[in-house]
Protein backbone atom coordinates (compact mmCIF):
# COMPACT_ATOMS: atom_id res chain seq x y z
CA UNK A 1 0.00 0.00 0.00
CA UNK A 2 2.85 2.49 0.62
CA UNK A 3 3.83 2.60 -3.20
CA UNK A 4 0.49 4.32 -3.65
CA UNK A 5 1.54 7.08 -1.21
CA UNK A 6 2.17 10.86 -2.36
CA UNK A 7 5.13 10.37 -4.86
CA UNK A 8 2.67 8.22 -7.12
CA UNK A 9 0.07 10.53 -7.11
CA UNK A 10 2.56 13.36 -7.98
CA UNK A 11 3.69 11.46 -10.63
CA UNK A 12 -0.28 11.03 -12.23
CA UNK A 13 -0.79 14.52 -12.13
CA UNK A 14 2.15 14.84 -13.69
CA UNK A 15 2.29 12.98 -16.38
CA UNK A 16 -1.84 14.22 -16.71
CA UNK A 17 -0.82 17.86 -17.30
CA UNK A 18 1.84 17.04 -19.64
CA UNK A 19 -0.67 14.63 -21.50
CA UNK A 20 -3.72 17.62 -21.66
CA UNK A 21 -1.34 20.30 -22.09
CA UNK A 22 1.56 21.10 -24.43
CA UNK A 23 3.73 17.71 -24.06
CA UNK A 24 5.57 18.94 -27.16
CA UNK A 25 6.46 22.42 -26.51
CA UNK A 26 7.35 20.88 -22.62
CA UNK A 27 9.91 19.13 -23.71
CA UNK A 28 11.57 21.37 -26.08
CA UNK A 29 11.43 23.67 -23.43
CA UNK A 30 13.33 20.77 -21.25
CA UNK A 31 15.61 20.51 -24.35
CA UNK A 32 16.98 23.59 -23.78
CA UNK A 33 16.51 24.39 -19.83
CA UNK A 34 20.28 23.02 -19.38
CA UNK A 35 21.93 25.24 -22.33
CA UNK A 36 19.96 28.27 -21.22
CA UNK A 37 21.07 27.65 -17.83
CA UNK A 38 17.67 27.17 -16.43
CA UNK A 39 17.81 24.03 -13.98
CA UNK A 40 18.51 24.93 -10.20
CA UNK A 41 19.98 22.98 -7.16
CA UNK A 42 18.38 22.90 -3.57
CA UNK A 43 19.86 21.68 -1.18
CA UNK A 44 18.16 19.75 2.03
CA UNK A 45 20.99 19.49 5.11
CA UNK A 46 21.02 15.43 6.56
CA UNK A 47 22.16 16.31 10.61
CA UNK A 48 23.07 13.82 13.32
CA UNK A 49 20.00 13.65 15.55
CA UNK A 50 21.97 14.30 19.11
CA UNK A 51 25.01 17.07 17.91
CA UNK A 52 22.58 19.17 15.58
CA UNK A 53 25.85 18.76 13.53
CA UNK A 54 25.24 18.68 9.79
CA UNK A 55 27.22 16.63 8.04
CA UNK A 56 25.78 16.08 4.56
CA UNK A 57 23.01 17.78 1.78
CA UNK A 58 21.06 16.14 -0.88
CA UNK A 59 20.61 17.81 -3.93
CA UNK A 60 17.32 18.35 -5.13
CA UNK A 61 17.19 19.51 -8.61
CA UNK A 62 14.01 22.29 -9.97
CA UNK A 63 13.80 24.20 -13.01
CA UNK A 64 13.41 27.44 -13.19
CA UNK A 65 10.84 28.06 -15.84
CA UNK A 66 10.76 30.87 -18.04
CA UNK A 67 6.73 31.24 -17.82
CA UNK A 68 5.63 28.37 -15.43
CA UNK A 69 8.21 29.65 -12.59
CA UNK A 70 10.02 27.07 -10.13
CA UNK A 71 8.92 23.19 -11.24
CA UNK A 72 9.53 20.40 -8.77
CA UNK A 73 11.16 17.52 -10.23
CA UNK A 74 8.00 15.42 -10.24
CA UNK A 75 7.00 17.74 -13.17
CA UNK A 76 9.85 17.15 -15.18
CA UNK A 77 11.96 14.18 -14.27
CA UNK A 78 9.65 11.87 -15.39
CA UNK A 79 9.59 13.49 -19.12
CA UNK A 80 13.29 13.65 -18.74
CA UNK A 81 13.63 9.93 -18.39
CA UNK A 82 10.81 9.24 -21.02
CA UNK A 83 13.09 11.24 -23.96
CA UNK A 84 16.28 10.13 -22.64
CA UNK A 85 17.39 14.31 -21.79
CA UNK A 86 17.72 12.49 -18.37
CA UNK A 87 21.39 11.68 -19.26
CA UNK A 88 22.40 15.28 -20.04
CA UNK A 89 20.25 16.78 -16.70
CA UNK A 90 21.50 13.79 -14.89
CA UNK A 91 24.96 14.71 -15.42
CA UNK A 92 24.34 18.24 -15.20
CA UNK A 93 23.24 17.97 -11.78
CA UNK A 94 26.31 15.91 -10.53
CA UNK A 95 28.59 18.29 -11.91
CA UNK A 96 26.86 21.25 -10.45
CA UNK A 97 26.57 19.37 -6.80
CA UNK A 98 29.75 18.63 -6.94
CA UNK A 99 31.24 22.14 -7.87
CA UNK A 100 29.04 23.26 -5.19
CA UNK A 101 30.65 21.32 -2.69
CA UNK A 102 34.13 22.40 -3.70
CA UNK A 103 32.68 25.68 -3.30
CA UNK A 104 31.72 25.25 0.37
CA UNK A 105 35.14 23.91 1.39
CA UNK A 106 36.76 26.95 -0.12
CA UNK A 107 35.02 29.16 1.86
CA UNK A 108 35.85 27.47 4.74
CA UNK A 109 32.59 25.06 5.87
CA UNK A 110 33.51 21.79 7.33
CA UNK A 111 33.76 19.16 4.61
CA UNK A 112 30.52 17.37 4.32
CA UNK A 113 29.25 14.82 1.56
CA UNK A 114 26.84 15.57 -0.94
CA UNK A 115 23.91 13.74 -2.43
CA UNK A 116 22.61 12.93 -5.19
CA UNK A 117 19.58 11.67 -7.14
CA UNK A 118 20.15 9.54 -10.23
CA UNK A 119 17.55 7.57 -12.47
CA UNK A 120 17.49 4.25 -13.60
CA UNK A 121 18.37 5.43 -17.20
CA UNK A 122 20.95 7.60 -16.26
CA UNK A 123 22.61 4.64 -13.77
CA UNK A 124 22.54 1.80 -16.68
CA UNK A 125 23.84 4.26 -19.24
CA UNK A 126 27.39 2.75 -20.63
CA UNK A 127 29.82 6.05 -19.40
CA UNK A 128 27.81 7.07 -16.34
CA UNK A 129 30.60 5.90 -14.08
CA UNK A 130 33.21 7.35 -16.75
CA UNK A 131 31.50 10.14 -16.43
CA UNK A 132 31.14 10.64 -12.39
CA UNK A 133 35.00 10.04 -12.87
CA UNK A 134 35.49 12.84 -14.88
CA UNK A 135 33.18 15.61 -12.71
CA UNK A 136 35.34 14.31 -9.73
CA UNK A 137 38.47 15.04 -11.57
CA UNK A 138 37.32 18.29 -13.18
CA UNK A 139 36.41 19.86 -10.27
CA UNK A 140 38.84 18.54 -7.93
CA UNK A 141 36.10 17.26 -5.30
CA UNK A 142 37.20 14.17 -2.53
CA UNK A 143 35.04 11.39 -3.87
CA UNK A 144 34.33 10.13 -0.46
CA UNK A 145 32.37 13.83 -0.57
CA UNK A 146 29.74 12.74 -3.02
CA UNK A 147 27.05 10.13 -2.80
CA UNK A 148 24.82 8.58 -5.37
CA UNK A 149 20.99 7.43 -4.18
CA UNK A 150 19.76 4.40 -6.50
CA UNK A 151 16.69 2.66 -5.41
CA UNK A 152 16.19 -0.67 -5.07
CA UNK A 153 14.02 -1.62 -7.58
CA UNK A 154 17.45 -0.07 -9.81
CA UNK A 155 19.09 -2.79 -8.45
CA UNK A 156 17.10 -5.55 -8.91
CA UNK A 157 15.96 -4.45 -12.86
CA UNK A 158 19.23 -5.84 -13.30
CA UNK A 159 20.92 -6.96 -10.59
CA UNK A 160 24.39 -8.19 -12.36
CA UNK A 161 24.70 -5.06 -13.53
CA UNK A 162 24.08 -3.01 -10.93
CA UNK A 163 26.37 -4.70 -8.50
CA UNK A 164 28.86 -4.42 -11.07
CA UNK A 165 28.19 0.22 -11.64
CA UNK A 166 28.07 0.27 -7.57
CA UNK A 167 31.59 -1.69 -7.36
CA UNK A 168 33.39 0.68 -10.11
CA UNK A 169 31.82 3.58 -7.87
CA UNK A 170 32.74 2.14 -4.74
CA UNK A 171 35.76 1.94 -6.51
CA UNK A 172 36.15 5.73 -6.97
CA UNK A 173 35.33 6.56 -3.09
CA UNK A 174 32.15 7.08 -4.39
CA UNK A 175 29.33 5.54 -1.38
CA UNK A 176 26.28 4.45 -2.33
CA UNK A 177 22.76 5.10 -0.72
CA UNK A 178 19.49 2.90 -0.99
CA UNK A 179 17.26 5.49 -1.13
CA UNK A 180 13.57 5.30 -0.29
CA UNK A 181 14.13 1.90 1.32
CA UNK A 182 11.20 -0.14 2.26
CA UNK A 183 9.26 0.87 -1.07
CA UNK A 184 10.87 -2.15 -2.96
CA UNK A 185 11.44 -5.75 -2.76
CA UNK A 186 14.99 -5.98 -1.64
CA UNK A 187 15.70 -8.06 1.42
CA UNK A 188 18.43 -6.75 3.87
CA UNK A 189 20.53 -10.04 3.89
CA UNK A 190 20.52 -9.02 -0.01
CA UNK A 191 22.00 -5.76 0.61
CA UNK A 192 24.97 -7.24 2.42
CA UNK A 193 26.74 -8.45 -0.94
CA UNK A 194 25.97 -5.27 -1.77
CA UNK A 195 28.95 -2.01 -1.62
CA UNK A 196 26.07 -0.26 -0.68
CA UNK A 197 26.91 2.30 3.10
CA UNK A 198 23.47 4.19 4.01
CA UNK A 199 20.04 3.15 3.84
CA UNK A 200 17.38 6.23 3.86
CA UNK A 201 13.93 4.66 5.09
CA UNK A 202 11.29 6.16 3.39
CA UNK A 203 9.26 9.22 4.40
CA UNK A 204 6.36 7.04 4.05
CA UNK A 205 7.21 4.85 7.26
CA UNK A 206 7.95 8.03 9.09
CA UNK A 207 4.97 10.10 8.64
CA UNK A 208 2.66 7.85 11.12
CA UNK A 209 5.20 7.71 13.53
CA UNK A 210 5.19 7.38 16.53
CA UNK A 211 1.63 6.02 16.79
CA UNK A 212 1.07 3.88 13.43
CA UNK A 213 2.15 0.65 15.32
CA UNK A 214 3.11 -1.54 12.08
CA UNK A 215 4.99 1.59 10.54
CA UNK A 216 6.95 1.63 13.90
CA UNK A 217 7.99 -1.62 13.98
CA UNK A 218 9.03 -1.79 10.18
CA UNK A 219 10.89 1.56 11.42
CA UNK A 220 12.81 0.09 14.16
CA UNK A 221 13.53 -3.63 12.44
CA UNK A 222 15.13 -1.72 9.57
CA UNK A 223 17.52 0.15 11.96
CA UNK A 224 18.63 -2.26 13.79
CA UNK A 225 18.67 -5.11 10.99
CA UNK A 226 21.00 -2.05 9.55
CA UNK A 227 23.37 -1.82 12.31
CA UNK A 228 24.08 -5.25 12.41
CA UNK A 229 24.95 -5.61 9.11
CA UNK A 230 27.17 -2.26 9.17
CA UNK A 231 25.23 0.28 7.32
CA UNK A 232 24.25 3.95 8.05
CA UNK A 233 20.76 4.33 8.14
CA UNK A 234 19.16 7.80 7.67
CA UNK A 235 15.59 8.98 8.11
CA UNK A 236 13.89 10.82 5.52
CA UNK A 237 10.66 13.33 5.87
CA UNK A 238 11.24 13.98 9.59
CA UNK A 239 9.08 16.64 10.73
CA UNK A 240 8.24 16.78 13.79
CA UNK A 241 9.63 16.37 17.27
CA UNK A 242 7.92 13.11 17.94
CA UNK A 243 9.18 11.42 14.52
CA UNK A 244 12.67 12.31 15.89
CA UNK A 245 12.26 11.30 19.72
CA UNK A 246 10.69 7.73 18.23
CA UNK A 247 13.84 7.30 15.73
CA UNK A 248 16.55 8.47 18.56
CA UNK A 249 15.06 6.00 20.78
CA UNK A 250 14.71 3.30 17.86
CA UNK A 251 18.77 4.03 17.62
CA UNK A 252 18.60 5.96 14.57
CA UNK A 253 20.81 8.68 14.74
CA UNK A 254 20.53 10.80 11.30
CA UNK A 255 17.54 12.53 10.01
CA UNK A 256 16.86 14.08 7.07
CA UNK A 257 13.54 16.55 6.66
CA UNK A 258 11.32 19.65 7.33
CA UNK A 259 12.45 19.35 11.12
CA UNK A 260 15.80 19.77 10.21
CA UNK A 261 15.25 22.22 7.37
CA UNK A 262 12.94 22.35 3.67
CA UNK A 263 15.48 22.29 0.57
CA UNK A 264 17.23 25.81 0.83
CA UNK A 265 19.26 27.30 -2.02
CA UNK A 266 23.37 27.09 -2.12
CA UNK A 267 23.89 30.25 -0.43
CA UNK A 268 21.43 29.31 2.74
CA UNK A 269 23.24 25.67 3.24
CA UNK A 270 26.60 28.19 4.21
CA UNK A 271 23.90 29.74 6.68
CA UNK A 272 22.56 27.28 8.57
CA UNK A 273 25.81 25.59 9.11
CA UNK A 274 27.54 28.67 10.55
CA UNK A 275 24.91 29.83 12.68
CA UNK A 276 23.00 26.77 13.55
CA UNK A 277 19.82 26.56 15.46
CA UNK A 278 19.39 25.78 18.76
CA UNK A 279 17.32 23.37 20.02
P1 LIG B 1 13.50 11.94 -2.92
O1 LIG B 1 14.87 11.64 -3.42
O2 LIG B 1 12.83 10.93 -2.06
O3 LIG B 1 13.63 13.36 -2.22
C1 LIG B 1 12.94 13.74 -1.07
C2 LIG B 1 11.74 14.58 -1.42
O4 LIG B 1 10.99 14.78 -0.22
C3 LIG B 1 12.07 15.98 -1.94
O5 LIG B 1 11.04 16.39 -2.84
C4 LIG B 1 12.01 16.80 -0.65
O6 LIG B 1 11.75 18.17 -0.90
C5 LIG B 1 10.86 16.15 0.06
N1 LIG B 1 10.96 16.30 1.51
C6 LIG B 1 12.08 16.44 2.25
N2 LIG B 1 11.80 16.53 3.56
C7 LIG B 1 10.45 16.43 3.68
C8 LIG B 1 9.54 16.43 4.79
O7 LIG B 1 9.92 16.57 5.95
N3 LIG B 1 8.23 16.30 4.50
C9 LIG B 1 7.77 16.15 3.23
N4 LIG B 1 6.46 16.02 3.03
N5 LIG B 1 8.60 16.14 2.15
C10 LIG B 1 9.92 16.27 2.38
P2 LIG B 1 11.39 16.98 -4.28
O8 LIG B 1 12.56 17.91 -4.19
O9 LIG B 1 10.13 17.47 -4.89
O10 LIG B 1 11.90 15.70 -5.07
C11 LIG B 1 11.02 14.66 -5.40
C12 LIG B 1 11.77 13.52 -6.04
O11 LIG B 1 12.31 13.91 -7.29
C13 LIG B 1 12.96 13.04 -5.23
O12 LIG B 1 12.51 12.22 -4.18
C14 LIG B 1 13.75 12.31 -6.28
O13 LIG B 1 13.24 11.02 -6.47
C15 LIG B 1 13.47 13.14 -7.52
N6 LIG B 1 14.62 14.03 -7.79
C16 LIG B 1 14.96 15.18 -7.18
N7 LIG B 1 16.11 15.68 -7.70
C17 LIG B 1 16.51 14.80 -8.65
C18 LIG B 1 17.63 14.73 -9.55
O14 LIG B 1 18.53 15.58 -9.57
N8 LIG B 1 17.69 13.65 -10.40
C19 LIG B 1 16.73 12.67 -10.39
N9 LIG B 1 16.86 11.65 -11.24
N10 LIG B 1 15.68 12.70 -9.57
C20 LIG B 1 15.56 13.75 -8.70
CA1 LIG C 1 16.74 10.99 -2.65
CA1 LIG D 1 13.82 9.40 -0.81
CA1 LIG E 1 10.79 9.46 -3.05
Amino acid sequence: AKNFGRDNCQRFSASMAVRTGDRLSMQEDLRLAVERNELRLFFQPQADLRSGRIFAVEALVRWQHPKKGLLPPGLFIPLAEETGLINEIGKWVIEEACRQNRAWQDEGLPAMAVSVNVSARQFREPYFVNVVRSILLGCGLDPRRLEIEITESMIMQDLTRAVETMRELADLGVTIAIDDFGTGYSSLSALKSFPVSRLKIDRSFIAELPNDESDAAITSAVISMAQKLNLKVIAEGVETIAQAEFLREAGCHDIQGYLVSRPVQAAKIADIIRWPRQS
